[in-house]
């Protein structure tokens, strides 16, 4: 039931090298379970991945990595002012984007051109120019590794927070999600408050009254001009999360960095901009033994050709340190890191 061992490198789009111990493509809930039933008999580690842009594969993987390529949009309900649809975890988001707007759909815009499938968005919430996936999830669906039982979470049970959720914590790497309802408008309510996103908007000549194809335009733009695309400089997007500390925090660090940027989050909290942390530490365009940090992007690490996880997470140990120094802050990863450690 395994594939040919010379397909063992599952897809990632840093492009690093890795072998898993063994690798399959699933295409049905069957398949899901068969394929686990078959990783506990050899009591191997299962590790579910979409299209592997947002994971750092190490050389070796201890485990059996499962391909989720599960298709499928189905209408589960349609009200007068929203619709629920059930869509299938191996579908492409950007994809799926695409298609709800063109039906109608409406709340996923901000959201467009993220890479990955849908399985994933979930697991670390995705986000941009101002949106989370969050509130538009009505349940996920997954299989429990351990025992392959049927799981639905609500939008609570998955804990969604900042580039987070119980997929990461309480239920980190042990269930393979298979379905995502999520719940669209079916009148325009467009979100274009994020400051790089109204300042395209106006600069395209939108008024206040714009409607979602046009963000969705907009978006797909900003994000062509200022992110490296993964097939010609490998990477995972953003390396680290924006960094969250007290008001007090913030405050003193701007006392010393007067055009440090802060954003609010509440009434404890602010986000800092982790990519002006890494600039202003001197890492902006560095670039040595194959690996880097892009010269337009400073939260993007890329594999310029070393080709092997342990030197690229070096860098981001080198980065986090002189980080850590400078602005007492600690950067944390975005993409979850796999395999044996050395
Ligand atoms: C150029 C670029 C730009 C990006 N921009 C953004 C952005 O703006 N906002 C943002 O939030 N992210 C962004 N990302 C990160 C990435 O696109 C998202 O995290 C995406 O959701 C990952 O999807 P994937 O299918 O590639 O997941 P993978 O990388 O394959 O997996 C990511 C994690 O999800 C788990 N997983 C995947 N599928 C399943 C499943 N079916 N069941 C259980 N676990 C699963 C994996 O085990 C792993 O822990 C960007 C990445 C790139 C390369």
């Amino acid at each position: 039931m395994v594939d040919a061992l010379e397909h063992l490198q599952p897809p990632n789009t840093l492009r690093l090298n890795a072998q898993a111990q063994a690798l399959r493509s699933v295409h049905s809930v069957a398949e899901i379970e068969s394929a686990l039933a078959w990783a506990r008999a050899q009591a191997l580690p299962v590790l579910p991945l979409g299209e592997g842009s947002n994971v750092v594969l190490r050389p070796q993987l201890d485990a059996l990595a499962l391909l989720v390529r599960l298709s499928g949009r189905e209408l589960l309900e349609e009200g007068r002012d929203f619709i629920t649809l059930r869509i299938g975890a191996g579908e492409n988001w950007h994809a799926l984007v695409v298609w709800t707007l063109s039906r109608g759909y409406y709340g996923l815009e901000n959201l467009a051109l993220i890479p990955g499938t849908v399985g994933a968005a979930p697991i670390q919430n995705i986000g941009a120019y101002g949106r989370e996936v969050a509130p538009f999830v009505v349940a996920v669906h997954a299989r429990r590794v351990s025992d392959g039982k049927q799981l639905t979470l609500s939008a609570a049970e998955c804990e969604f927070a900042y580039r987070d959720s119980v997929f990461k914590q309480a239920l980190a790497d042990s269930v393979v999600i298979t379905h995502v309802d999520l719940r669209l408008a079916r009148s325009p309510a467009t979100n274009t408050e994020y400051p790089a996103l109204r300042a395209a908007l106006d600069a395209r000549g939108c008024g206040d009254d714009v409607n979602p194809q046009q963000v969705f335009d907009a978006v797909v733009a900003l994000r062509r001009a200022r992110l490296p695309d993964p097939a010609l400089e490998p990477n995972v997007g953003s390396f680290f999360k924006n960094p969250i500390v007290s008001h007090d925090r913030a405050e003193a660090l701007r006392g010393r960095y007067p055009d440090l940027p802060v954003f609010p989050l509440d009434a404890q909290h602010c986000k800092l901009a982790a990519a002006w942390l890494i600039e202003r530490a001197g890492w902006k365009g560095h670039r040595a033994g194959g690996v880097g940090v892009h010269p337009g992007h400073a939260l993007v690490l890329v594999n310029y050709g070393a080709n092997a996880a342990p030197v690229l997470l070096a860098l981001a140990t080198e980065i986090q340190a002189t980080v850590a120094r400078q602005f007492a802050v600690q950067l944390e990863l975005e993409p979850r890191v796999y395999g044996v450690a050395p």
